[in-house]
């Protein structure tokens, strides 16, 4: 079993100290435990030390952690595929991995059938790696532009992963650019959409990512894996 009390008080400590260094508040910043890997009971473990929010990366995976543990949000942060939606939503209380339109075709006639509106981030693949999802940054205004086509999905801001790297410092540039996209894309004033949340950072680079913004930050093995 991980220490889940020390790792947690780590990471807690760590996410304020980020928000130190550029004075943000640390209540600013939501931490999502990312439970993927982890069983129910490590959750419920979690749960009794303070976290509300997890992130898992399969849909079938969320729906059965969110049964058996509903009285905390759950997001899902993976890739999601179309025949997944109509599990996902009113399940999920954020989608951080909106990330073509055919996705978000999907997700607003499901939501419109159930009568709800669906929260969603849209992925943005900044560095334009090819085997990443997200969309890349040149498509994010006139994709944002289009979604008064979709009204029942609701754009609460912007998600990215930074490449694979030893080094956190090497997110930096993603990260500052993710946040500028976002300063960019506000001035157009798009109707019906929100930009309020930035989704960047994990165990790796949640310092960094803190630092350049971000206001989800989702952690996994810092947090649930043997240390
Ligand atoms: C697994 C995962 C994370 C957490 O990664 P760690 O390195 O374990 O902190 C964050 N975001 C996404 C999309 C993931 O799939």
């Amino acid at each position: 079993m991980p220490n889940l009390d020390r790792n947690l008080n780590d990471i807690r400590q760590r996410i304020a100290a980020a928000c130190a260094v550029v004075g943000r508040d640390p209540n600013s910043v939501t931490l999502v435990a990312v439970s993927k890997t982890v069983s129910v009971e490590t959750v419920q473990e979690a749960v009794k030390l303070g976290v509300t929010d997890f992130g898992e990366n399969r849909v079938a995976e969320l729906v059965h952690k969110k049964t058996l543990v509903p009285q905390v949000r759950w997001h899902m942060i993976g890739r999601l595929q179309t025949n997944k939606v109509k599990d996902v939503v009113g399940k999920a209380c954020l989608i951080h991995s909106l990330d073509r339109w055919n996705l978000a075709e999907s997700l607003h006639k499901r939501a419109e059938m159930l009568g709800e509106t669906v929260p969603v981030l849209l992925q943005v693949n900044i560095a334009g790696e090819e085997q990443k999802a997200g969309l890349p940054s040149d498509e994010v205004l006139p994709f944002l532009q289009s979604m008064d086509q979709l009204p029942q999905v609701k754009i609460m801001g912007l998600m990215t992963m930074a490449p694979i790297s030893d080094e956190a410092e090497a997110s930096r540039p993603i990260f500052r650019e993710l946040a500028q996209l976002r300063e960019r894309l506000q001035q157009h004033e798009i109707p019906n959409i929100s930009l309020q949340y930035l989704s960047m950072g994990m165990s790796q680079d949640f310092e960094v990512a803190i630092q350049e913004g971000a206001n989800l930050v989702r952690i996994g093995s810092s947090i649930f894996d043997n240390r």
